[in-house]
């Protein structure tokens, strides 16, 4: 049993010495000290069912004994900065992360975050292109350092950055976006900022090909091909935002992008890469990645070898295991079941996503379709009671984010789905 602090002690220092922005969302705050496969143990050793997965960081189950191995093994052996000798944790999880991607990504960059990963792309793109002007989505988020925090679009995330030369194209948001699933008509947009906004050439268009943060925002069909096909007549690069869609979680491909039919020139990725340990990446091809030799590029802890041994044996228990399989099988039927809950209770707004990366929007009024806030608060405490977590997400902070780990049983789905199926009844 559990002998350390107690919630409350652990609470009165988070309050005096943590960061005042520090925030939770529920009435009475969880205190985690255990995970394993797809639940979390709360001090009093309550289960409960993981269907956030830490933001999507956990793809392969808490705590994975093969994971852990590898972590364990390599830091007995060896832990230092990446660059400074040969090491072949670092090269062996390179070949096999270039093995995944499409063409001709087949460099590697690692990062510790998404942030860096991100800011290291808009970077890259930058000095290949010669140009500064990048476009991102509206209601997208890419990272909280300058140039990341200006990609972002959504004004609860952003502090008074100054942002200099980025974009934010209309959002083709088929649930609220006024071209309904018409992407074809978004597109338009990125052409509009390019001939209205910039010299006419760009450096990048940067995406994520299912909003997470966003509030599990599927891009509209045919949005991807055709605005990547503006960008390369811009000249410019394009940029997959893969940190929360990609590595098997949205079950149908192993990379997001790739349910679009598209390939861009550069991916960053991060989050589910080490199964919690942070390690995040950018690849790219090796015409494009020569633009890094004209000056020093060094980044002391990214890539280094405990966290590329993690991110090796997480690629091999991904195949192993078959969980890309597993969130496809597993997502398909819990958004089945999702929708289903749609017809019952009319606080539901819209459920989409794809694989393991699903959402529930809720509002008070289906035709106005007016944000559910304070009612998906409580919903997730109620189902938080119950022993389901799920998160919220979205602008307006009334979608649930359903994304757990891919390891994730249709037992499991029953359960979420009963449990979001009482609480809202109990609204
Ligand atoms: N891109 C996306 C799509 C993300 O969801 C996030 C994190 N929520 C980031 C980038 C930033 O990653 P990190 O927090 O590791 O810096």
């Amino acid at each position: 049993p559990y002998t350390g602090p107690t919630s409350d002690e652990i609470l009165a220092k988070r309050k005096q010495y943590l960061s005042p922005s520090l925030f939770h969302f529920y009435k009475t705050p969880l205190h985690v000290v255990e995970g394993k496969k797809q639940y979390l143990f709360d001090e009093k050793g309550k289960r409960y069912l993981d269907a956030f997965g830490g933001i999507a960081t956990v793809c392969c189950g808490h705590c994975h004994p093969d994971v852990v191995a590898a972590i364990v093994d390599q830091t007995k052996r060896l832990q230092h900065s990446t660059v400074l000798y040969l090491n072949p944790a670092i090269a062996d999880f390179a070949e096999a992360l270039a093995s995944k991607l499409p063409g001709d990504l087949k460099v590697v960059f690692f990062t510790n975050s998404g942030t860096e990963a991100n800011e290291l792309a808009m970077m890259i793109a930058r000095l290949y292109t010669g140009c500064h002007d990048i476009i991102s989505l509206r209601n997208a988020y890419h990272g909280n350092a300058s140039g990341t925090m200006g990609a972002t679009a959504q004004s609860i995330w952003k502090f008074n950055v100054v942002q200099i030369g980025v974009h934010h194209a209309v959002n083709p948001d088929p649930y609220r976006g006024v071209f309904e699933s018409d992407g074809e008509k978004y597109a338009k947009d990125v052409e509009d900022i390019i001939n209205f906004g910039t010299s006419g050439n760009v450096a990048a268009f940067i995406s994520e090909a299912i909003q997470g943060v966003g509030g599990i925002i599927e891009l509209a069909p045919g949005y991807l091909p055709a605005v990547y096909n503006t960008i390369k007549k811009a000249g410019g690069l394009c940029i997959a935002d893969e940190v929360q869609a990609g590595f098997a979680r949205t079950g149908s491909h192993f990379w997001g992008f790739e349910a679009h039919g598209v390939v861009p020139d550069i991916v960053t990725m991060a989050k589910g890469i080490g199964n919690g340990i942070p390690l995040g990446a950018v690849l790219t091809t090796p015409e494009i990645a020569e633009v890094l030799t004209r000056r020093s590029y060094f980044n002391t802890f990214g890539g280094n070898p405990v966290c590329t041994a993690a991110g090796l044996a997480v690629l091999r228990v991904l195949e192993k295991e078959k969980l890309q399989q597993n969130a496809f099988v597993v997502g398909s039927y819990l958004k089945e079941r999702l929708t289903e809950l749609k017809d019952k209770h009319e606080l539901i707004g819209d459920v989409r996503g794809k694989g393991l990366m699903l959402g529930v929007e809720l509002v008070t009024d289906r035709q106005l379709k007016t944000p559910a806030k304070a009612e998906t608060l409580q919903v997730m405490d109620q189902m938080k009671e119950v022993g389901v977590l799920v998160e919220k997400g979205g602008y307006y902070g009334n979608v649930f984010r359903i994304t757990p780990p891919l390891c994730f049983t249709k037992e499991d789905a029953d359960f979420l789905v009963d449990a979001m199926d009482l609480s809202l009844s109990r609204m």
